[in-house]
């Protein structure tokens, strides 16, 4: 049973949308305390509450027992020097996209220990989604029927060596997006090659991946209506 609050006036600063959406969950899974450093699953039930540090452009978000401290809004007139860890959870699945033929893809939620305070109404796209942008995905409705890229596919979808582990997603420059690969459901593989050697990848935020397997699709369509969800055609790489 999830137990995280969110106070009035934090709420008035990320926005009742966003706060109701952390009340209620799935996202975000996991949490590690400010205070004792104890992390664990937010649906756990212990009481839970959201602080918030504002600094000059960007905000972070952060979460404390209440057994621990007050959770509150901390003003910094100067950028803090954290850490802009980015966490990513991936699952590989396939569906019949809408011109009829199968489309094996990978899904990859990002989290970003640091976000950007702007609003994402305005620019109609997760912030945190800002990497995946910069190199050519695009906000996509459907999650099982990727966009072409619009030049050469930059993106790919590396597999591990046979009975394995390894493999993971990157982009151009080595940037790597998730690795090891996560687990292939059987016949994965197949789709790929129906497809000449491509998937779907898409990117996605504020979802709660691994606590929505269950109504995949629906979720991330969802996530697509909130702007939350960008994709492209990669390539797949033995
Ligand atoms: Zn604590």
């Amino acid at each position: 049973m999830r137990n995280l609050t969110v106070d009035p006036e934090i709420a008035a600063i990320i926005g009742e949308q966003r706060a109701a959406e952390l009340e209620a969950g799935p996202y975000p899974v996991d949490y590690r305390c400010v205070r004792c450093h104890r992390g664990g699953r937010v649906n756990d039930g212990e009481a839970l509450a959201a602080g918030l540090d504002v600094t000059p452009g960007r905000m972070r978000l952060w979460f404390v027992h209440t057994a621990c401290g007050p959770a509150e809004v901390v003003v910094f007139d100067q950028r803090q020097p954290y850490p802009e860890e980015t966490e990513a959870t991936g699952v590989l699945y396939a569906g019949n996209s809408r011109d009829g033929l199968p489309w094996a893809c990978v899904v990859i939620e990002l989290t970003m220990s640091v976000e950007l305070l702007d609003d994402p109404a305005e620019v109609g796209v997760d912030q945190v989604l800002g990497v995946a942008l910069a190199r050519g995905m695009r906000p996509t409705a459907d999650p099982l029927t990727p966009p072409e890229p619009d030049g050469p596919i930059s993106w790919r979808v590396q597999l591990p060596r046979p009975g394995r582990h390894g493999g993971g997603v990157y982009g151009r420059n080595r940037l790597q997006l998730i690795s090891p690969l996560p687990p292939m459901p059987p016949g994965w593989l197949d789709l790929v090659a129906v497809r000449d050697g491509r998937c779907g990848l898409y990117v996605v935020s504020r979802l709660g991946l691994l606590a929505v397997l269950d109504d995949l699709g629906t979720a991330l369509t969802d996530a697509a209506r909130a702007g939350r969800l960008v994709g492209t055609t990669a390539a797949v790489i033995r």
